[in-house]
């Protein structure tokens, strides 16, 4: 058994893999014409335990678990890797059937026939962040989630903080198309040592992994600031660039902070903020967010 499941009292689920489409409709149909609530984790695979948090907070919030484990090609940019993005179904399977009932693991082929996609432009959502250097990630996001949110027909669907961008993309995409859809964002699960768990941190280095680790300082040491009374955000941004720059691994591609709700530009931090950055080691770039909450907040 998987060793962290190992400390867990688990109860095997009989899960059922699905790979059609027309399977993947019929079957959720069903379930909710039986009037049975339905969890949806969408991933790409490769799983870890950040991942399994939302798989065991789905399990206790919902009578059916429904996981999918689909690598999308279309939120993937040109020099991106797609192609080498790690997979391990075998692996996930075993993680899985312990808390799962259905597996949707579609081909590429099989998801790119769908016609179920809805029309939905993130607008100004998408103009910061991670929205920069990879200007078309969110639109593919949005629209396979669309479509999985079609054929799984979820009454709650799980997705990490640890990508907050794309919370805030799927909250305004539900907000337009899925309005029954209740969409909870589960805390990031780290490693021992604050760093994001995340299934490309398998390509950093030894060197890359232990530098890494000034991310989360990073973000700790701008929510002290902040804590400590500090308003201006050029200030906050500007230590955690100081700490950042002190790896010589390290290339930063932004740290920023925006408002919760839309990811406005913000000053002075009076309202609750996201402090958020994404960090290039070698070729692999890390992404990390924390929330702040002024306590007088406007
Ligand atoms: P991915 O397979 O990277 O697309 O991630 C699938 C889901 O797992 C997304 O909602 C992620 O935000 C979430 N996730 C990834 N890493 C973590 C983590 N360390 N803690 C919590 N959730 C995570």
């Amino acid at each position: 058994m998987v060793p962290f499941l190992r400390k867990r009292k688990v109860t095997k689920f009989s899960m059922k893999k699905i790979v059609t489409r027309k399977e993947m409709l019929e079957v959720a149909t069903d379930l909710r014409r039986k009037g049975l609530s339905i969890g949806f984790v969408p991933t790409m695979g490769f799983l870890h335990e950040g991942h399994m948090s939302l798989v065991e907070r789905a399990r206790k919030e919902n009578d059916v678990v429904v996981v999918s484990i689909f690598v999308n090609p279309t939120q993937f940019g040109p020099n991106e890797d797609f192609a080498s993005y790690p997979r391990d179904l075998e692996h996930d399977e075993a993680l899985l059937e312990f808390l799962t009932d259905y597996l949707f693991c579609p081909s590429v082929d099989e998801m790119s026939e769908v016609s179920e996609g809805v029309k939905f432009d993130p607008g100004e959502l998408v103009n910061c962040l991670c929205g920069i250097s990879r200007p078309t990630h969110f639109q593919g996001v949005a629209q396979v989630v669309s479509k999985l949110f079609r054929l799984v027909q979820p009454t709650r669907v799980y997705f990490g903080q640890k990508d907050y961008q794309q919370t805030v993309v799927v909250r305004h995409l539900i907000r337009e198309h899925f309005g029954d859809v209740e969409l909870v964002v589960c805390s990031t699960a780290r490693e021992k040592d604050g760093l994001a768990m995340s299934s490309r941190n398998v390509y950093l280095t030894s060197d890359e992994r232990t530098q890494a680790t000034v991310l989360f300082r990073a973000l700790t040491a701008g929510l002290a600031l902040l804590k400590s009374g500090e308003v201006e955000t050029d200030v906050v941004i500007g230590e955690m660039e100081e700490l950042i720059l002190q790896q010589p691994l390290a290339r930063i591609d932004y740290i920023d902070i925006r408002t919760v709700e839309n990811l406005a530009e913000v000053e002075k931090v009076k309202s609750p903020v996201v402090l958020a950055l994404a960090v290039y080691f070698g070729k692999t770039r890390l992404i990390d967010n924390v929330l702040f909450t002024p306590s007088n907040a406007t």
